[in-house]
């Protein structure tokens, strides 16, 4: 959870469309907050900001309008946490509710521009994130609550001596959290001699047959 702080990346001029981040985030958004009214008020818009000169980072399609329902009462939550993971997400500026925050200092500020920002969050994207940094995947994962729930996880592989690679190192890490005391299998993802008598160890104590192989009932005991 990091603030993102400095490299503020002000809008040049009309690029012609929106940016595969920003869309990312609106799809993100409308997954995870449609059901409480949540809605797309844009992306790109080739115009200044509202009551000045400047160029909108909505003409570079940088900058989504996350749509809220007007005196909700979770908006202003999910825009905080965009604020407090804006370096992970790659945010550079949000306005909400009268509020505004952007990297040039980590806390919000009042905000004075004609529209009070009630209908709508502002979030603006750095270009590393509106070029396809910020997916959907990643916003998943860093805003957590609110979002829907993930698939079910993929059932785990059937192991055995010989097996390597990423399931390999969660049971590895499992047999080790069942015998704190006994001399702890190195996390390597390689199901060498030391993991295979370690899982006959745990078979044999589980009521399991106790042939080295960790196939569904071997992992449901482990706690799968
Ligand atoms: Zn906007």
């Amino acid at each position: 959870m990091t603030i993102q702080i400095e490299g503020y990346q002000g809008a040049r001029s009309c690029t012609g469309g929106p940016t595969p981040g920003a869309r990312n985030l609106m799809s993100w958004w409308l997954g995870a907050y449609g059901n409480r009214g949540a809605r797309n008020l844009g992306i790109y818009n080739c115009r200044p900001v509202s009551g000045g000169s400047v160029l909108s980072v909505h003409a570079e399609g940088r900058a989504a309008d996350l749509g809220t329902p007007v005196g909700n009462t979770w908006s202003w939550g999910v825009m905080d946490t965009l604020r407090l993971y804006s370096y992970e997400l790659g945010l550079q500026c949000v306005i909400h509710n009268r509020s505004i925050w952007s990297s040039i200092a980590p806390d919000w500020r009042p905000y004075s521009g004609s529209s009070p920002h009630l209908d709508h969050g502002h979030v603006e994207l750095l270009w590393w994130a509106a070029n396809g940094g910020l997916t959907v995947d990643l916003l998943n994962q860093v805003m957590g609550g609110g979002t829907p729930p993930p698939p079910p996880p993929p059932p785990m592989p059937v192991l055995r001596l010989g097996s390597q690679g990423d399931a390999v190192r969660r049971l590895q890490e499992t047999l080790n959290r069942w015998y704190p005391s006994l001399p702890p299998l190195v996390v390597d993802g390689d199901f060498g001699p030391r993991t295979d008598a370690r899982v006959r160890y745990f078979q044999q104590r589980a009521g399991l047959v106790a042939d080295g192989i960790v196939g569904p009932a071997t992992w449901r005991a482990l706690g799968f």
